[in-house]
């Protein structure tokens, strides 16, 4: 990696803002580097057929935006895109915590919740891409309102969002509590149980914010899913904290331009 910049985003903004952004900056790293592939992580879903975003739940005017096209517009060269937790998950499996293991489930676990599914080195999307998108599985039946329009998504459960908006506190302090997190571990697990269950994956790594707490999560977690997943299930129980820490997206987006 020889160029990194990370820069907080102005909501209000919305989508003219952030390409105005990131265009600049892309336009600045020309004058030092020759760019042979653009490789795209977008935070939100992916029409990975059509190349266009599909929305975004977090910041405005995206909806079937061809993201892939403006890039090519403004750096003349071929152009790939996919969501982020796909783009982390390919990262993870090829240069991360995934390495070796097929096939691999990818969770960021941080302001909401994603996954992705990497299989035989190819990142399995589904029909519409929108397979992995394990946040709005329903794990609270009947739970409080998610961003989705449905109810109880694990992502509204556990993600850091609406932690600190339930508990008054970020997820990082409360991760520090041990009775917390042997409540938040039971959703965790009733989440990635499901994973389990129809993927069988070689491993799972989870990625975000979160997943930085270590061993006083990944620990009761592991417990917490052996004793949810009985001893009837012959599945693997691994869980990994993802290798590439804020960057799996980005070398996913590099592992990604390679493929096209
Ligand atoms: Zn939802």
């Amino acid at each position: 990696m020889v160029r990194r910049e990370s820069h907080a985003t102005d909501k209000e903004g919305g989508r003219e803002w952030m390409l105005e952004r990131v265009g600049s900056i892309a336009v600045a790293w020309l004058r030092e580097h020759a760019f042979e592939r653009c490789g795209i992580g977008f935070g939100g879903p992916v029409d990975f057929a059509r190349q266009r975003v599909a929305l975004s739940t977090h910041v405005g005017g995206w909806q079937d935006f061809r993201l892939s096209a403006w890039a090519l517009d403004l750096l003349g060269i071929p152009v790939v895109m996919d969501n982020d937790a796909n783009a982390g998950a390919l990262g993870e499996a090829v240069y991360g915590a995934g390495q070796g293991a097929s096939p691999l489930f990818y969770m960021t676990l941080s302001t909401g919740i994603g996954g992705g599914i990497v299989a035989d080195g190819n990142v399995w999307r589904g029909a519409d891409s929108w397979a992995g998108e394990i946040g709005h599985l329903t794990i609270r039946p009947g739970g409080p309102a998610c961003l989705c329009g449905a109810h109880g998504c694990f992502e509204r459960m556990c993600s850091g969002l609406w932690l600190e908006q339930d508990w008054g506190k970020p997820a990082r302090e409360l991760l520090d509590d041990p009775e917390f997190v042997s409540r938040y571990v039971v959703d965790v697990a009733l989440g990635l149980k499901s994973c389990i269950m129809l993927l069988n994956p070689a491993r799972i790594v989870i990625g975000g914010g979160i997943a930085k707490a270590g061993d006083k999560l990944f620990r009761p977690l592991g417990e917490e899913l052996r004793r949810q997943i009985t001893s009837w299930s012959g599945a693997r129980i691994d869980v990994a904290p993802a290798a590439l820490g804020d960057d799996s997206v980005l070398w996913g987006a590099l592992a990604l331009a390679a493929t096209i």
